[in-house]
């Protein structure tokens, strides 16, 4: 092992992994598009951690990762201890590593980003846990007792693979339910293959089920088994339901065909480049009950109106799918965009056209079929109830974009289904499920006295990510499955498990 160099930041610059070349991306290469490190380069690259002593980047990570301890162990080439130190706070680390924008949370603290380029936190995370893995390393239960309890997971996504792993830990059996046949949810379905390869989630799987967490998948919760039934077999319930329900904007015209709202066209986009094949361009998608046909974007002007990382998604997505031209269109500035800085470089360098401060207005057509967007210029007026400046169109400004496909990429809703009243379960006005308390400390007699944390207005039944909080990122969503499992091995600490029925009707889903 080499001795730490302090100052090895001055000599050796930032570098991410290599790139696939930007032929093959313009080519329709759809494979991830950052490589990993080799070891050498991952332990210069770790080894520019200053270990500055307040470590901004681990307050910045919305899971506070051990950052500069696991970049330590990285540089010092132990990897199945770092492996270890990542999946202390963080059940999904190969994952964040590759989809977190960095650049506004870990990176973006690093005190190196202040001119010396801050370290690849994001790529060596992915670099550790994808060669332990490889490597054989697998989370060690050993020393794990069996409490008896068992926790039933409504959703494979980001919260509820993050809950199953920290029940897993205590020794509970957590049972996954989710109405697709693979797990992940929209990391497997919503996100491009160039950001996050399909295999990365079938390796968690297989680290998951190891861990001794069961799935039963393509079961949805209010057809093939109800609540009821889960709350009544389980000792506890968590909901990690996501943000499905896509925010139209209500722009006149936006029936018209070629029309398309972003996240089922990622998902449509993402079965044929799975290899499904051109069969599932029309083919139904679980959870939407409008049909979407994917069109053939080969040669198509498309235009991309909202400015965060699904937008990214669907402009990147529209270059490899051959598009002549792909615009992004947003109404504030690029300093106010959502989407993560690195994701706009790359769309920018695949030959994406941003037009900020532009407002759509309008969908026009031929009677049928969308052939332009009108679109005004705006200015930052005011900050909203958010904080954020508002758009605002200036009057006269207004133009036409031409456009054959338009993709509305305007953001996400809760979609809360009926079946939650039925189980006393409260929602907040915005349609998000309401929690008791949100994070903390769940020993403390004040969150006790307010309810756990993530636990709804049914005490059996815990919620977190996207269906509490809003669409948010992936790693606020494992943190809030992480925290929901810490909430229900409180409760369940004080419960003996309940007893397993006769003649159960889960029998029938497996
Ligand atoms: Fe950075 Fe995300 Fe990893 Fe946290 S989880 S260290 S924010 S990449």
């Amino acid at each position: 092992m080499t001795k730490k160099q302090v100052f090895q930041f001055r000599d050796a610059p930032r570098e991410m992994p290599s790139r696939i070349p930007l032929q093959l991306r313009l080519n329709g290469d759809w494979g991830e598009l950052y490589g990993r490190f080799a070891e050498v380069e991952a332990k210069k690259q770790a080894g520019r951690c200053l270990d500055c002593g307040n470590p901004y980047c681990g307050w910045a990570c919305p899971l506070h990762n051990y950052i500069p301890q696991w970049l330590e162990l990285a540089r010092e080439g132990r990897l199945h201890e770092a492996a270890s130190l990542c999946h202390e706070t963080n059940p999904l680390p190969e994952v964040c590593g590759r989809v977190c924008p960095q650049d506004r949370l870990c990176e973006g603290s690093c005190t190196l980003n202040d001119g010396f380029g801050a370290v690849t936190i994001g790529a060596v995370e992915k670099y550790i846990v994808d060669n332990a893995l490889a490597d054989g390393w697998r989370p060690d239960l050993s020393t794990v007792k069996a409490t008896g309890h068992r926790v039933a997971i409504v959703g494979a996504g980001p919260a509820g693979l993050s809950c199953a792993d920290r029940l897993a830990r205590a020794g509970i059996q957590a049972v996954v339910f989710d109405r697709y046949e693979a797990i992940g949810g929209l990391l497997h379905f919503g996100i491009p293959s160039f950001k996050l390869e399909k295999s990365v989630m079938v390796k968690r799987r297989e680290v998951l089920e190891g861990m001794g967490v069961q799935f039963r998948l393509g079961v949805e919760i209010g057809r093939d088994i109800s609540l009821d039934a889960l709350t009544a077999e389980f000792d506890a319930v968590f909901l990690g339901l996501g943000s499905y329900r896509y925010t139209d904007g209500g722009l006149p015209g936006q029936d018209l065909r070629n029309v398309l709202p972003a996240l089922p066209f990622l998902v449509q986009n993402g079965r044929v480049v799975q290899g499904d094949g051109d069969n599932l361009r029309s083919a139904p998608i679980a959870g939407w009950e409008d049909q979407l046909e994917l069109p053939d974007l080969r040669g198509k002007r498309v235009v991309v109106l909202g400015g965060g990382d699904t937008g990214m998604d669907c402009v990147r997505s529209a270059v490899r799918m051959g598009a002549a031209q792909v615009r992004c269109v947003y109404r504030r500035d690029e300093a106010n965009m959502p989407g993560s800085a690195r994701e706009v470089a790359n769309a920018r360098e695949e030959g994406v056209e941003f037009l900020f401060n532009r407002q759509p207005l309008e969908l026009l057509g031929d009677g049928t079929t969308v052939n332009a967007v009108r679109v005004a210029e705006t200015r930052l007026g005011p900050p909203d109830a958010r904080g954020r400046q508002r758009a605002e169109a200036i009057e006269g400004s207004e133009s036409v974009l031409d456009a054959d496909v338009v993709i509305i990429a305007f953001g996400f809703q809760p979609d809360p289904p009926a079946w939650l009243a039925q189980q006393g379960i409260e929602l907040a006005d915005n349609g998000r499920i309401k929690v008791l308390a949100t994070s903390g400390n769940c020993a403390t007699k004040r969150k006790a006295a307010v309810g756990l944390p993530y636990q709804t207005t049914n005490p059996k039944v815990f919620a977190g990510g996207d269906a509490v909080r809003g669409a948010d990122l992936v790693v606020t969503a494992a943190f809030e499955g992480r925290e929901a499992a810490a909430g229900i091995v409180a409760l369940l600490s004080e419960r003996a498990p309940v007893a397993v029925q006769n003649n159960s009707p889960l029998a029938k889903v497996g």
